[in-house]
């Protein structure tokens, strides 16, 4: 590359400049954590914090020991999802996970700020430093499965928190909107850059069930999520319908009484994915 710097943090090209291993950090010493699983989308609003939320009370309910770190510094939504509204603690730069109702670790810039309502007027490098803290200063302790809720998109943080976390796989969010596969192909090719699997495609606001009639509906068009899978060899699918229980449930801080049946397949898949264990030492 005629102009590389040879600071791959700030470039996603796969030249050979790049090492897979080499900006990867290690946890907090206090933390073991088996698998890191990003849950990513090409914009904001699809539904990525609804579906990491729901994925992280699936894998709590099914007895594994389940993290959510908040990787979406300026739109943190998991606090108000599981009503952990409370501040975080923590003593010598270390930091203490909040825990929901049903023993969920998490950590999100809202557990930080005094104030909920306090906008992060930061730079891109400070948002990425802040994302890469919630790795390195959290004392996680034993975690089976993470979850991160990443910032949208294939900007500056979403690309650190990649290259310095050492995932396990990533869950692409999108809804049918055609502009909305276009910029999903991005996502799915910036972790295939990166040389992170794709475990799976969560279609959100997929159909609507009548409530009268019984019949589905197709409101933002067609569904694409399978034909997309095929065509990225995405393994597992999902297709989440729109419905007001649940965006009402997440609202009033009650998502762990959600319906987390349709995450089914991305989950076995996530169950499935590779350890981090051995990558690390
Ligand atoms: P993102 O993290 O992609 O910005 P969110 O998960 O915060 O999106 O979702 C945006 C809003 O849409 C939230 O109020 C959420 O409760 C609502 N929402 C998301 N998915 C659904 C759905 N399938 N049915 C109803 N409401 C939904």
């Amino acid at each position: 590359m005629a102009d590389c710097t040879h600071d791959c943090s700030t470039c996603a090209s796969n030249c050979g400049s790049r090492s897979k291993t080499s900006f990867i950090k290690p946890p907090h010493v206090r933390s073991h954590i088996r698998r890191v699983i990003a849950v990513t989308s090409g914009k904001g609003g699809v539904g990525k914090s609804l579906v990491t939320s729901l994925l992280a009370v699936r894998s709590q309910a099914m007895g594994y020991r389940t993290a959510i770190l908040d990787a979406d510094i300026t739109g943190p939504s998991i606090p108000k999802a599981f009503g952990c509204h409370e501040l975080a603690t923590g003593t010598d730069g270390n930091i203490e996970p909040v825990l929901s109702k049903s023993g969920i670790r998490m950590i999100s810039m809202n557990n930080l700020l005094e104030h909920e309502e306090d906008p992060v007027v930061w730079r891109g490098s400070l948002i990425a430093g802040a994302a890469l803290q919630f790795w390195t200063d959290v004392i996680w302790g034993d975690i089976d499965i993470m979850f991160i809720d990443m910032p949208p998109g294939t900007g500056d943080v979403p690309l650190s928190v990649f290259q310095s976390i050492p995932l396990s796989g990533a869950v692409v969010v999108t809804t049918p909107q055609q502009l909305v596969e276009m910029i999903v192909k991005k996502n799915v090719n910036m972790a295939g850059l990166l040389s992170v699997p794709v475990l799976g495609l969560a279609e959100n606001m997929s159909f609507f069930t009548c409530p009268d009639c019984g019949k589905r509906h197709e409101i933002f068009g067609e569904s694409k999520a399978e034909k997309l899978a095929e065509a990225y060899h995405i393994p597992a699918v999902a297709r989440i319908p729109i419905d007001p229980a649940m965006s009402s449930l997440a609202d009033m801080g009650r998502v762990e009484e959600a319906d987390t049946d349709a995450l089914a397949e991305i989950f076995a898949e996530v169950v499935r994915s590779r350890e981090i264990g051995n990558y690390l030492k």
